[in-house]
């Protein structure tokens, strides 16, 4: 008796031996077909953005898809005319991408260091690619990536939401629009700012990020505004002079009452270590940092060098959005309004909720594409 027992326990272990060896050279011999999907979506904005230097209402993007096994990742690319790249650009950099090189899309590091070899720059392009890739990994797992992270997502921070200068009636149109959001972002170093914060402080005592984009030219000027800040109950300054003004900011930072904030100054983890103790903390965007992979290493380097971090976005659909809240239990503050300043969202996902970013219980970054309209 158990002679059989034993023949039929060896015959079982050799099928299941030959099962995984199948298993095994089939997967071996046939790597997964990959379609590697793009065209260009530009995105409208539902009021004029103004900065320092410009004004626009649209703004350029490129949308990704990348399947695998009939599962798809979506992904995006922003370009805002002030970081150098086009739907041109971004489009050339797709085309020279090889689908088979991104077979394995777990391989972060091995696919950024294939698409650093294609070209040095191009992070919009880069983080199309990372977050279909982050989407798709997800999807095959049934995780979302803030789960991959084991993040905690009872610390969700707040989000805050940018008011942009404009006539008194719709102004007041635009702090109802904002009800929902328990913080304010301001851009100073335009002209009529401190009558902008002089209207706001009117209506409601709401904290304020103050958002400069390199408008102000000294040191010494940078500080008497932020002297004039002080008082108006405002969380921080973000890039208050030009970027490459490292030194002017670490003189500011000595001297200044409110924390100041690295946007443009800093794009990757590897800008990072020269900007500590002239900037308390970073504005980590993955336009910037070429996706989640990048912008998940700066969010750690950034901790362990005692800086604080904020994860904001361009004007994005809720794709690159929601991505970039994957990170936000990561963060101090987030400024992830990108997808409610435009009027022709391809997706939904990430939301606000009481003024706090909230994500969905779906796979991969969390989004699900909008029925055609
Ligand atoms: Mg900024």
């Amino acid at each position: 008796m158990s002679k059989i027992l034993f023949a039929v326990a060896a015959f079982m272990a050799n099928l299941v031996m030959l099962a995984a060896t199948a298993t095994f050279s089939m997967r071996a011999d046939t790597a997964p077909a990959v379609e590697l999907k793009y065209y260009p979506y530009e995105l409208k904005l539902r009021h004029a953005f103004n900065l320092a230097t410009m004004s626009r209402t649209t703004t350029p993007g490129v949308q990704v898809e990348i399947t695998i096994d009939s599962v798809t990742g979506y992904g995006e690319a922003s370009m805002p005319p002030y970081l150098g790249e086009s739907v041109e650009s971004v489009t050339g950099f797709l085309e020279r991408i090889d689908p088979a090189r991104l077979a394995d899309p777990f391989a972060f590091e091995r696919i950024h260091a294939y698409m650093d070899s294609i070209a040095p720059g191009n992070r919009a392009a880069k983080a199309a690619v990372d977050i279909a890739l982050h989407d798709l990994t997800g999807k095959l797992t049934g995780r979302q990536w803030y789960q991959l992270y084991g993040l905690d997502t009872s610390q969700m921070p707040c989000t805050s939401f940018t008011i942009s200068n404009d006539t008194p009636d719709e102004l007041l149109r635009k702090l109802e629009e904002s009800e929902p959001y328990r913080v304010l972002k301001v851009k100073m170093g335009v002209p009529g700012d401190r009558e902008l914060i002089g209207f706001i402080r009117s209506h409601t005592d709401r904290p304020l990020c103050v958002d400069v984009n390199q408008g102000w030219k000294t040191p010494q000027e940078a500080l008497d505004n932020i002297l004039w800040l002080a008082d108006k109950n405002v969380l921080f300054v973000e890039q208050p002079m030009d970027k490459n003004d490292t030194e002017g900011h670490r003189w500011l930072r000595e001297r200044s009452p409110l924390p100041i904030i690295a946007d443009e100054a800093v794009q990757t983890s590897a800008d990072l270590p020269a900007l500590a103790g002239a900037y308390d903390g970073i504005n980590i965007k993955l336009m910037k940092s070429g996706g989640l992979h990048d912008a998940y290493r700066m969010a750690q380097l950034a901790r362990s060098l005692g800086m604080k971090v904020m994860i904001g976005c361009m004007t994005e659909t809720s794709c690159a959005v929601s991505a970039a809240a994957q990170l936000a239990p990561l963060a101090d503050w987030v400024d992830l309004d990108g997808n409610l300043l435009i009027a022709n969202d391809l997706f939904s996902g990430m939301q606000i909720v009481d003024g706090k970013v909230t994500l969905t219980d779906l796979p991969g970054i969390g989004i699900a594409k909008r029925a055609e309209e």
